[in-house]
């Protein structure tokens, strides 16, 4: 996943998994004098939820010696999850954030110059993912996602997912054994519904039979592996708004901007990527 040189913009949301990740980064990063560590965050303008887990991440980077770089939803895209919120638009305000919230990422890392973007997810986050993918019959996505995503055009920062193979019971042990102050509280938007009952579901399944979750880890990385094979890399085109690499006319999460109302003015940093 790592060289020893790369400059790795960790992204801290200021929970457990990123808490976790950025302090095993920065203990690893340690025996690498050529290598960097940046932690991005990214206020989605969630009120009386972000504040509190910018301040925890702030502290933690502080303490650790690792300096933090701040983007948010307002100041890239001129809306906040709370204005999202407010519209009723058809689709869960988690899928709206996840989509905006990567794109942030992805301009906070190349602001900073970064080589490789680390995200905490968890192996819960990941195998909940590949059952969503499949009950919402989208299959393609389990191949387009995986421990490391990397764009051999080089027209993305690879993203890395250190933590994947780590069940999320594990993280919070780690966590708290390590001593880590993280925040506790659920987003108040989160209510991702089919989520909430594929998580359920595989927590029972894994208490039932124990590694279940490791062998549908297991089994989506074979898929990956056989489908990636014989599926030729999709064509990428610049986003016709942003410029930002796409497979269609815009990326997600222009469209997504346009669908909110009313529509939220282009700011100058988005506008110079046109
Ligand atoms: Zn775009």
């Amino acid at each position: 996943m790592l060289a020893h040189d790369d400059h790795i913009a960790v992204a801290v949301s200021g929970g457990k998994d990123s808490l976790t990740l950025l302090t095993l980064l920065v203990k690893m990063e340690q025996r690498f004098p050529r290598s960097k560590i940046t932690a991005v965050s990214v206020d989605e303008g969630i009120d009386g939820y972000r504040d509190e887990a910018l301040q925890i991440a702030a502290e933690t980077c502080r303490r650790l010696g690792v300096d933090q770089h701040v983007v948010s939803y307002k100041e890239l895209f001129g809306v906040t999850t709370d204005d999202i919120v407010q519209q009723e638009l058809g689709k869960t305000p988690c899928s709206y954030c996840g989509v905006l919230r990567r794109k942030a990422i992805n301009r906070a890392a190349a602001e900073i110059g970064a080589t490789k973007i680390a995200t905490a997810h968890n192996l819960d986050d990941e195998v909940q993912t590949i059952l969503l993918n499949m009950l919402h019959g989208d299959p393609m996505r389990i191949i387009r996602s995986g421990p490391i995503l990397q764009d051999r055009r080089g027209r993305f920062i690879t993203r890395i997912k250190p933590l994947c193979d780590i069940p999320e019971k594990e993280i919070v042990l780690y966590a708290y054994l390590a001593g880590l102050k993280f925040q506790t509280v659920a987003c108040p938007h989160g209510n991702e519904a089919l989520r909430n009952d594929i998580r359920s579901f595989l927590n029972y399944m894994e208490q039932k039979h124990a590694g279940i979750k490791f062998t549908l880890e297991k089994t989506a990385e074979r898929l990956r592996e056989q489908l990636s094979a014989t599926i030729p890399p999709s064509e990428l085109h610049d986003c016709k708004n942003c410029g930002d690499p796409t497979t269609h006319r815009l990326c997600e999460a222009c469209v997504m901007l346009e669908s909110i109302n009313p529509r939220p003015s282009i700011d100058p940093l988005t506008a110079a990527f046109i």
